[in-house]
């Protein structure tokens, strides 16, 4: 197979928080060598199984501040009391070696991604009602019930964010969810624009 040297491609996915992002995203990195998760920094503490360096870099609020006033964020946002962002390293490091990065980030990211990014926008939607997700939520365990309201208030704000995506994928199924998104990674590998740029010399005249 020939090797392409392009740029990786960042694909940013949002959604309602229970609905299955992360279940996705795992049965895809499985599945796609040439992808890999972001790794953000967030204040929030740690969820049990959670590892820092792996799921995010746990920070205190003070050195988050202070890598914002470094200018170290591609974007950061605050979402139920606790900053989350994205670092310039943690995009530019994978993708400069041609790996194509996933960023899971809130639509407040997504918008502010929107500007600074040539990436792929996708948003999960729940399969039926915001009833199911709260089901999810509760039977997840982790959070308590005034968590679990506050997250389906922010559930109902951010599908209405849904038109600032490019994909759709509806977790209805996890399997068909997986196959989905494997889908958009693909069609986005072969966009005209990525492909061409690395075959246009191979079939110019010398
Ligand atoms: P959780 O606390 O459940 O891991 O994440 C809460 C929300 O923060 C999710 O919607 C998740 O996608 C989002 N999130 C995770 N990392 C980032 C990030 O780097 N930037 C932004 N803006 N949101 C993030």
């Amino acid at each position: 197979m020939t090797t392409l040297s392009r740029p990786g491609i960042v694909f940013v996915v949002s959604g309602p928080s229970g609905v299955g992002k992360s279940s996705i995203l795992r049965a895809a990195l499985e599945r796609d060598p040439n992808l890999r998760f972001s790794v953000s920094h967030t204040t929030r503490a740690p969820r049990t199984g959670e590892t820092d360096g792996e799921d995010y870099h746990f920070v205190s609020e003070s050195a988050f501040r202070e890598l914002i006033d470094a200018d170290a964020f591609l974007e950061w946002a605050e979402y139920q009391k606790n900053l989350y962002g994205t670092s310039h390293a943690a995009v530019e490091g994978p993708t400069g070696e041609g790996i194509d990065l996933i960023l899971e980030v809130e639509v407040q990211g997504a918008a502010q991604l929107r500007d600074r990014l040539d990436a792929v926008f996708l948003f999960v939607l729940p399969p039926s009602s915001l009833g199911e997700l709260e089901a999810r939520l509760r039977s997840r365990g982790s959070d308590d019930d005034d968590v679990i309201r506050k997250r389906l208030e922010i559930a109902q704000q951010e599908i209405g964010h849904v038109e600032a995506y490019d994909y759709v994928v509806v977790n209805e199924d996890l399997a068909r969810a997986v196959d989905d998104f494997i889908v958009i990674v693909r069609a986005a590998r072969l966009e005209r624009g990525r492909v061409w740029d690395e075959w246009r010399s191979r079939f110019e005249s010398e």
